[in-house]
């Protein structure tokens, strides 16, 4: 969740650090530090963004050729100076950032308080420092062998970077549950929670393992497992251009990608959808074809928007394949003792593919003999590679914390991948699955047409910017919408927001109706309609403001609405790749009259690494 960034090479490492911590500032984070070799260790660490820090050091010594920097999602104690990353050890000899969680944390503390370690912060990072600087200190070991020591002792997640005020040109690193990509240029090394602080030098990387520890200096990569044996790194070439996390013009991310999605989803559908010859390749689902059309059940394993893009895929499934899908959230899962049969298949939807939830709920699955197939965007990250095969969502990377182009995206993979098994298994007319061929590959240009004149729903965004609280309802394919529309809206004007489906408001939420409550509809014509509007006639009845997401032309449904917002017309399995585009709009133009940071929105991160 937070960032990390590392580097050791010929260049003053703090600008390539700082720079790299911006680049990463999506994540989320509460403060900012870094620690920097320059025959001594410096560090500098202040609350607040990274241009605190920056204006924190002016004046001050910053130059050393290897740094560490650290963007910090607080878990164990507030955000303050003091509990802000990298923290030193007692005996000032090391220097540690660390993302993720020491769950026992509090047990090696006892130990330490009782060797008489004293600790400056409230962070469960400083205990496993101290920890790992004890081992050291006793065993008069390296810092190296300390930290494998240290590593079995520990549970939860982490990724630490270290570094040694006897090595002064060296970092340590290790990870388990938590993303480590190390660089590799020509006498310089970087690392990142991402390749995104590395673009620009290189484009070469190493994706480390769990239970993995590299030891970095700037000739030298030695990779090895905790066992002490050396590992030859594999490394791969990232084919992201620097313009790809970059505004490009555009105020904020959340913006650009949104309007970016008739590329993203043209992308995603580039060379694995040919309506003409009614054919879908997905090479990596093909693989493992016989064992998906045989499965009694699909599980889709998700959280945030990635689970609804899994709650839209189980009406889509179920439809197409006849297979019965359940939708889980990975975090109730992993705890739940599920009930898991040898070739049930699960697919696991992650816009990061380091969701740790996710991570381990499939790795869980995997072990009792399921199938893991993954829907997920970084190529290479670790859902990717634990999964037995998968598509990736090819939506380019996304930095705006709410999830736009990712979620249109995950609905193209998944609806693909339905449409891909309806045809194997034979449980869907041939002409309807070649109607449905060809409204896919129309989707781009129909998102185009939705995007292309904006100033409507801007205007509704004023106008109800001031309101309380939302609620969105739809029916069926909608439904998902609905509540996918409502979590964007909290996530970036910090309205209250409920989805619900549209029939279960009678069964509570309609309590809430008066007239001051902005009601959206997803009310596209679809088999649903009558009975959706028929729901807008009840809210209306009794006086609440109907916003509603409708077909164009459909005067039904605009007559009824105080506002609405329309989108093409289409099959109603697809419509939510459009539906869900002018509620993505809504609640960034209200975010914006509300003066949100809509891009970082308070106490959000944007890939969830810890539990
Ligand atoms: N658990 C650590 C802390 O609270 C690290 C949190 C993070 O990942 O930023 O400081």
């Amino acid at each position: 969740m937070c960032g990390i960034v590392g580097y050791t090479g010929y260049r003053d490492a703090f600008p390539v650090v700082v720079k790299g911590l911006k680049r990463l500032e999506y994540r989320g984070y509460d403060s900012a530090g870094i620690a920097l070799h320059n025959q001594s260790l410096h560090v500098y660490k202040k609350m607040g963004k990274v241009a605190d820090l920056e204006e924190h050091v002016v004046g001050k010594n910053i130059s050393g050729k290897t740094g560490i920097g650290h963007t910090r999602w607080a878990t164990h104690g507030e955000p303050s100076d003091r509990n802000a990353h990298p923290h030193l050890s007692a005996s000032g000899k090391l220097a540690m950032i660390h993302n993720g969680i020491i769950e026992n944390y509090n047990q090696l503390k006892q130990e330490l308080l009782q060797k008489g370690y004293q600790f400056k912060s409230d962070t469960d990072t400083e205990v496993l420092l101290n920890f790992i600087d004890e081992i050291k200190e006793n065993n008069h070991c390296s810092l190296e062998e300390a930290v494998r020591i240290a590593l079995k002792r520990v549970t939860g997640a982490y990724v630490i970077l270290l570094v040694e005020q006897d090595a002064p040109d060296t970092i340590l690193a290790a990870r388990k549950g938590s993303p480590l990509v190390i660089g590799v240029g020509k006498g310089e090394h970087f690392l990142g929670s991402d390749a995104s602080p590395m673009l620009e030098y290189t484009k070469e990387v190493v994706y480390v393992n769990d239970y993995e520890l590299a030891i970095i200096r700037p000739d030298e990569l030695i990779l090895k497992n905790l066992g002490n044996e050396v590992l030859t790194p594999y490394v791969q070439k990232l084919d992201i251009e620097l313009a790809a996390i970059e505004k490009g013009g555009y105020d904020h991310f959340m913006l650009k990608e949104i309007f970016e999605q008739p590329q993203t989803i043209y992308d995603c559908l580039r060379g694995r959808l040919d309506a003409h010859k009614n054919k879908i390749t997905l090479s990596g689902i093909e693989q493992y074809a016989k064992e998906i059309c045989n499965a009694n059940r699909i599980i889709m394993v998700a959280c945030g928007t990635s689970w609804h893009a899994g709650l839209t895929a189980e009406y889509i499934f179920e439809e197409c394949c006849r297979i019965n899908v359940e939708v889980e959230y990975a975090s109730e899962f992993r705890y739940r003792n599920p009930v898991i049969h040898p070739g049930d298949v699960i697919i696991a939807i992650s816009q990061s593919g380091e969701t740790a939830d996710t991570l381990v709920a499939i790795e869980n699955a995997k072990a009792k003999g399921a199938i893991i197939l993954g829907v997920v965007n970084v190529v290479g990250s670790s859902i990717a590679r634990i999964s037995h095969a998968g598509a990736y969502t090819h939506a380019g990377p996304e930095i705006g914390v709410a999830s736009t182009k990712a979620f249109t995206a995950q609905l193209a993979v998944l609806s693909m991948i339905a449409l891909k098994i309806a045809q194997l298994k034979g449980t869907m007319p041939a002409e309807r699955i070649s109607a449905l061929l060809s409204e896919l590959e129309e989707i781009p240009g129909k998102v185009q047409q939705i995007l292309s004149d904006t100033t409507g729903i801007e205007s509704i965004a004023k106008k109800y910017a001031t309101a309380r609280d939302f609620l969105y309802l739809g029916r069926g394919y909608n439904f998902p919408v609905a509540l996918e529309g409502a979590l964007k809206l909290k996530e970036i004007s910090y309205i209250h927001a409920e989805g619900y489906p549209a029939a279960e408001m009678k069964h509570g939420p309609i309590a809430l109706v008066d007239d001051q409550l902005p009601v959206v509809f997803v009310a596209t014509r679809d088999s649903y309609h009558e009975k959706v509007i028929s729901n807008m006639q009840e809210i209306k009845a009794r006086k609440g403001k109907v916003i509603a997401v409708v077909s164009e032309g459909d005067e039904t449904a605009i007559n009824l609405s105080e506002s609405v917002m329309t989108v093409p017309v289409c099959d109603e399995m697809l419509a939510p790749l459009l539906t869900v585009v002018p509620l993505q709009l809504l609640a960034y133009y209200i975010g914006i009259a509300r003066d949100c940071d809509v891009d970082k929105p308070r106490n959000l991160a944007k890939s969830v690494t810890v539990e």
